[in-house]
């Protein structure tokens, strides 16, 4: 396998293992064991699994490992353990990381299940955890302690895009010896460089960018072989997280064309953005990939992409912004992202409903906000299609 490859060949090839068969497309082991030869056989692959063993589905998988091994490839690091879903890659790599007593510092505008981990999970296991603005490297600073053990963050927040400067909060970490992880979602696999930039754990959900095509729930936990196969396998494989075969046969076709499906997506943010700018019924326009956004220089040398996700306040609040929901004919209302399709999602009423009011103010999470992730239709139908459903605002 070629490390000189392009991110392009890598989607396409890079892991794939053929069997005596030489199919084309990966082969599904849908497998949960493997047999062995002899008993000494089977002796020696519990002290030692080698390269291509496996023993059991929990543990690993052949068509797991194709996808495991594509995944490190295009992120460019050493290993990755797939997981069950984006929220099992996020559980798993903190829970592998954290004892009792530990500190953890993390930013507070976070996707609401990785907030539940972060202020009622590890808590009630005995972590302390410090939750900051994660825009602001002074908060950062004040909060990381000579005894932080962890710092989290999403590297651009959901729902409303603020982005993490990686480079700096990574080494305000690792002067403590801390370790740095990082939920990758909305920066995509294809626009990101957080390894290079400091980050020691990617996880991303799988279920967004990488299926691309709303059909599968998975994750992945990526870094170093030692801290893959040292620190996260065995939580994982104990604890019951792991993919299934199917569902990374799934994410290995959705990898080949990832990189044509997110590069369009946020061509077409872009264009919305310019299109959106200073409309009379928006409020506020946030897409890191336009001028008008706060950290748009940060997001541009991060990752040189404003990503394919965009949200706006409708204003009017509520009442206006369902009417613009209700009113798309191509977008549809739903709350995944980074599907084909383009999706619009009112995060006061759904994803973040739960969140107390006075969060929500903090956070930015107004009722107007409409939440987009850009799908690959056509750019002008889509551009037409919210332009006149903010007619009915
Ligand atoms: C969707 C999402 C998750 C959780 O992923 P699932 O596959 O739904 O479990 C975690 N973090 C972010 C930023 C997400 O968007």
């Amino acid at each position: 396998m070629s490390k000189d490859w392009n991110t392009r060949t890598k989607l396409v090839h890079s892991g794939s293992k053929r069997s005596q068969w030489g199919e084309v497309s990966e082969a599904i082991f849908l497998t949960q064991g493997f047999v062995y030869d002899t008993a000494e056989q089977a002796e020696a692959r519990f002290i030692k699994a080698g390269e291509d063993e496996f023993i059991y589905a929990r543990y690993g998988n052949p068509t797991v490992a194709m996808f495991e091994e594509r995944m490190a490839a295009i992120e460019g690091c050493e290993d990755g353990f797939a997981t069950a879903s984006g929220m099992a890659a996020v559980n798993g790599a903190l829970m592998s990381l954290v004892s009792a007593g530990d500190h953890v510092v993390a930013s507070r505008a976070l996707f609401g299940s990785c907030l539940y981990i972060l202020d009622d999970i590890l808590p009630r296991m005995g972590v302390e955890v410090t939750l900051i603005d994660g825009r602001d490297l002074d908060a950062w600073k004040s909060a990381i302690r000579s005894d932080t053990k962890v710092v989290f963050f999403e590297t651009i927040s959901n729902p409303t895009l603020e982005v993490v400067d990686i480079t700096s909060v990574a080494a305000m970490a690792h002067a403590v010896g801390a370790v740095v992880v990082a939920d990758n979602v909305f920066a995509t696999p294809v626009f990101s460089n957080a390894l290079a930039q400091g980050v020691d754990v990617v996880v991303y959900s799988a279920t967004k960018h990488i299926d691309g095509q709303g059909r599968a729930l998975g994750g992945i936990i990526l870094g170093t072989k030692e801290m893959i196969r040292g620190t996260i396998e065995p939580y994982m494989k104990h604890t019951g997280g792991s993919m299934s075969p199917f569902t990374a046969w799934i994410m290995l076709k959705g990898l080949e064309t990832m990189d044509l499906r997110v590069r369009a997506q946020a061509a077409t943010a872009a264009k919305l953005a310019e299109a959106l700018n200073g409309h009379p019924k928006i409020a506020r326009l946030i897409y890191p990939g336009h001028a008008s956004h706060p950290q748009h220089a940060l997001v541009m040398a991060q990752m040189g992409n404003g990503g394919t996700m965009l949200a706006f306040d409708v204003k009017g609040g509520k009442e206006a912004a369902f009417r613009t929901l209700n009113a798309l004919k191509i977008a549809i209302i739903s709350n995944n992202l980074g599907d084909a399709k383009t999706i619009a999602t009112p995060p006061a009423a759904t994803t973040h409903q739960r969140l107390p009011e006075d969060q929500k103010q903090m956070l930015g999470i107004s009722h107007g906000l409409i939440r987009l992730s850009l799908g690959i239709e056509d750019c002008d139908d889509l551009i037409a299609d919210v332009l006149q459903a903010l007619e009915q605002a």
